[in-house]
Formats: structure tokens, C-alpha cells, sequence
């Protein structure tokens, strides 16, 4: 999930293959569009109908009474929400320490504690709605090798030791050559292993490999249950509740008390906009006098496109969830690759779904959904990837889907969420930073509790 060049000479040798997403594939037909039709009124405009606007949506619905009306450009779940890992996961994409040197020890320990408490929000959603989706729950690793990676988890580790948080497991081998040297500050927070115990947790048959990490993980399909909490919404809420597709949302003005907003040649008047957009907007904002509302530069969305690969088994294996980073520094060049293993249900039964993620590109022209994946980066995630996610498997085989998707990544590497600093009728909920399924139910909720008129305190997340 972190951002890395386009590999050099890339050259169409193998052929592009359609994008296809295993867990659009699993959604129910939308039936048709329902573009609005005329002028409307709300009290709540959301925009983006993925994880980030569904979850707002529900628990502004939930919470309060006011009138909720969600526009979504395209159809529900078809963003990065249809096109990710969907791996349930609560770390920053930016070591927490160094969050807690930016913000204080206790607002960063503060905002992990969300992102972990978002595990219970999920659940809430999911079954409060009645949705069937799936959701497995298992105990993730992730590989490291260098006194870098080990010292920078670890002193994470301690942030969440003196905030009261959840540790995060630590194994590092008996032969780790650097075992002497990790700083006296972080005794107590891993122990050491025979090698063999790291190759069987990683599973994976290569000694470079020295130390992991485990949480608590798990995967769903995100595209899914925004779909069927959609659906659920729009009959518990049928009388002020209001969903809009094939909708664009080209600009919002801010003022007089509340937001207008024009989109797809109708007005909407409403009195607070939540900006739920994973960044891409395409749409302006401005104020009364027609200056432009920006974010703070470490809060403007760049983005990369995130690429994805998978293979079915037909042998039932364990759900997993798996990293391994591969750089020797945390933050250098060399992607780390995410493996996930999970059950997915296909209409002839259940069957074992790996997915393989890493390579991110820098986004130089606007992305298309239907945009083919490149069949020489498949080949090169076949020769680097596969084994890792299954090394069983023999090169050159086809896989059963191929995907890419929108990573809002900002500056900060931390998601926005709350009202922005002048104009409090204007709020976000986005900026996934490579980890946004969790995070997004975690921001829905507590733009709830804003628009209550709860008072929060001071968070990494405020808008600035
Ligand atoms: C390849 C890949 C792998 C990932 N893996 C993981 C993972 O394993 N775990 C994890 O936690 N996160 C992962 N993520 C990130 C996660 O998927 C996203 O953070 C999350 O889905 C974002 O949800 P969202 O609702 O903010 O955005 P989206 O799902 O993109 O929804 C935004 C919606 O806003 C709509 N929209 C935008 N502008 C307008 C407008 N002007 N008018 C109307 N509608 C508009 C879009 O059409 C879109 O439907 C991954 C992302 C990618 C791309």
C-alpha cells in the first residue's frame, strides 16, 4: 500500500488484460440509475456512495434526525471501495511514532485507539443492517528483516504501551544478527523465537526474513456491504433518507448557514456537506465571494493507482493475512507486497480467493475504471509476488482477476476527518493514505457525533 514508480521499461510485450474486481463481481445487479431529477433539499448532502459516504450516512441516519441525501457520480461501491485488498486493518501508512512526534504521544495513541475500535463499529454496521456479507477475522504478520523495521514497529509498540492500547505482538529470531542490538527502551515489548517459528508464521521458506509482527486483521468485501447498507438504509429511512446515482457533484458553495451545491444540472440546498470522495473529487468548492475552499497542503489529495492480482484454489485453505516488507528502511523505495487469503463464495460454493497487492503508480492522467490492466505488470507480479501468496503455485498461470483502484494518498499520510477550520457547513470524511476500510467507518461515526453537536476533542484527523 505504499506509493512507488511505475517500473521502468514497461513494455507492452505481454498483452493488457480487462480490470475485473472479485468483489464487484459479487454484487447484486444495481437495477437502474437514479440520477436526481429535480432541485432538492436536505439537511445533510454526503457525497460518494463508498465505504467512507455509506458508513456517514448510516450513522448520521442513526443518530440524528435530519433529512440525508447521498449522491454518488457513478453507481454505489464501484470507487476504490469495489477495488481493494478489503484486508480489515487498523496501522497508519506512516509509523505511529512519528505521528505521536507531530501530534503528542496521546492524541496519536487517541487515534489508533479509534482505528481499533472501528472493528466493533463494522460489526455494529454489518449487522444492524442484516448484511450476509462475510467477514473473517484472524491474526495477521508481516515480515521483517532489518534492525529498521524492527526498532521503527517497536517503538510503535511502545506509543500503544503508554496510551493503554493493544500491543502488537513481536517475535524476533535467535539468529537475527541484530538481536544484540535492539535499544535497551524496547526489552519487554517482543521476544525471541527459534528461525523456524518466523518461517512458520510467515510461511514462507526464506531466512531473510527475521522478526514479524501480528494483529489482529481480517477481510470482507467493502463493495458489498456498502451495496446491501444502501439498501437497508433506504428502508429503515425511507422518510428522510434519499439516494441519488449517476449523479455529479461539480460545485459546492459555502455560506449563508448551509452549502449549495450543483450537480448534474440540479440544485441541492443543504445544510452541511460531508465530502466523502476519497479525494478525487472533480468538483469545486468555494465560499460566498467565490474563493476557493482548500484543505492545508498536507491534507490535498496526490493519489497513486493501487494494482491487484488473484487466484482461486479449490482446496480450503486458512483465512491469512500477510506482508513482507522488502526494503532494507521503512519508507524506501522497494513496495512492500500484501498477500490475503480468504473464503470466497462463488454460486457453485465456497473456494479459497488469494490476493496479491504492491505496486502503486504515480496517477498522470485521470483513471478510468474500465482501463485495461498491463499484462507486462502482471507478469512481473507473477515472477515477484506469487511467491510469496503461494509458492506452490507455477509461474504463467492466468489469474482468476486483475484489478486496479484509487489510493488517496495526502502529504500527511493521515486521514481528514471533522469540519473544515473556517467553514464548519463544509466536513470531510477521506484520504485513505493505503488503509481506508476501518478508517472510513471509524470517520463516519465521528462525523455523526459532530453533526449532533457533540464537542470532540482535539484529533490528528482535524481538518486544517
Ligand atoms: C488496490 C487497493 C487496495 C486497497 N486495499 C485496502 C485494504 O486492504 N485495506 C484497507 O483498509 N484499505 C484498502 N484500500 C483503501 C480503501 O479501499 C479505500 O480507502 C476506501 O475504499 C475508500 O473509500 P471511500 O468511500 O473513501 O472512496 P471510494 O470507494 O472511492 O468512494 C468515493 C466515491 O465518491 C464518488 N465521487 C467522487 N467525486 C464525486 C463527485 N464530484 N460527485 C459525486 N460522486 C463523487 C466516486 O464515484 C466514488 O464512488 C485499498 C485501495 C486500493 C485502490
Amino acid at each position: 500500500m505504499t506509493p512507488l514508480p511505475a517500473p521502468a521499461g514497461l513494455v507492452g510485450a505481454r498483452p493488457d488484460l480487462p480490470s475485473r474486481s472479485p468483489w464487484i463481481a459479487q454484487l447484486s445487479p444495481d437495477g437502474p440509475r437514479r440520477p436526481l431529477r429535480a432541485d432538492v433539499e436536505a439537511d445533510v448532502l454526503v457525497v460518494g456512495a463508498g465505504i467512507a459516504g455509506i458508513a456517514t450516512a448510516f450513522f448520521v441516519l442513526r443518530s440524528t434526525s435530519m433529512r440525508v441525501l447521498l449522491v454518488e457520480r457513478d453507481r454505489v461501491g464501484r470507487g476504490a471501495t469495489g477495488r481493494n485488498a478489503g484486508q480489515l486493518t487498523t496501522y497508519f501508512e506512516r509509523p505511529l511514532a512519528s505521528i505521536a512526534t507531530q501530534f503528542g504521544e496521546s492524541l496519536a495513541a487517541e487515534a489508533q485507539r479509534g482505528f481499533d475500535d472501528a472493528h466493533d463499529l463494522l460489526d455494529l454496521m454489518a449487522a444492524e443492517s442484516g448484511s450476509t456479507v462475510r467477514i473473517e477475522r484472524f491474526t495477521g504478520h508481516m515480515g521483517m528483516s532489518t534492525l529498521n523495521h524492527v526498532t521503527v514497529h517497536l517503538r510503535n509498540n511502545l506509543v500503544r504501551r503508554r496510551g493503554g492500547l493493544r500491543e502488537e505482538s513481536c517475535v524476533v529470531s535467535e539468529d537475527a544478527d541484530f538481536l544484540d542490538a535492539i535499544p535497551s527502551e524496547l526489552e519487554g515489548l517482543f521476544s525471541v523465537v527459534p528461525q523456524a517459528r518466523i518461517r512458520e508464521l510467515l510461511e514462507l521458506d526464506d531466512d531473510r526474513y527475521r522478526a514479524v509482527l501480528s494483529d489482529r486483521k481480517g477481510c470482507a468485501n467493502s463493495g458489498l456491504l456498502v451495496q446491501q447498507v444502501l439498501a437497508f438504509l433506504e428502508t429503515r429511512y425511507a422518510d428522510r433518507f434519499r439516494y441519488a446515482d449517476g449523479t455529479h457533484v461539480d460545485r459546492l458553495v459555502v455560506g449563508d448557514g448551509g452549502v449549495r451545491a450543483e450537480a448534474s444540472g440540479r440544485r441541492i440546498r443543504a445544510g452541511a456537506a460531508v465530502l466523502c470522495t476519497n479525494g478525487f473529487t472533480g468538483h469545486v468548492v468555494e465560499d460566498g465571494h467565490g474563493d476557493r475552499v482548500e484543505l492545508d497542503e498536507a491534507q490535498r489529495i496526490t493519489g497513486t493507482i493501487g494494482f491487484m492480482a488473484a487466484f482461486v484454489e479449490d482446496e480450503r485453505r486458512e483465512p491469512a493475512a500477510m506482508s513482507y516488507i522488502r526494503n532494507a528502511e521503512i519508507g524506501g523505495p522497494t513496495p512492500y507486497v500484501y498477500v490475503t487469503r480468504r473464503t470466497y463464495d462463488r454460486p457453485d460454493g465456497e473456494v479459497t480467493l488469494t490476493c496479491m497487492g504492491g505496486p502503486e503508480w504515480p496517477i498522470d492522467h485521470p483513471w478510468a475504471a474500465d482501463e485495461p490492466f498491463p499484462g507486462e505488470l502482471l507478469a512481473q507480479m507473477d515472477d515477484v509476488v506469487r511467491p510469496y501468496a503461494q509458492p506452490r503455485r507455477p509461474p504463467g498461470l492466468a489469474y482468476d482477476f486483475q484489478w486496479h483502484g484509487l489510493m488517496g494518498y495526502m502529504p500527511g499520510m493521515v486521514r481528514v476527518i471533522g469540519a473544515h477550520p473556517r467553514h464548519g457547513q463544509l466536513l470531510y470524511n477521506l484520504g485513505c493514505n493505503g488503509v481506508g476500510f476501518l478508517p472510513s467507518i471509524f470517520g463516519g461515526e465521528r462525523i455523526a457525533r459532530i453533526l449532533t453537536g457533540e464537542s470532540l476533542a482535539p484529533s490528528v484527523f482535524d481538518p486544517r
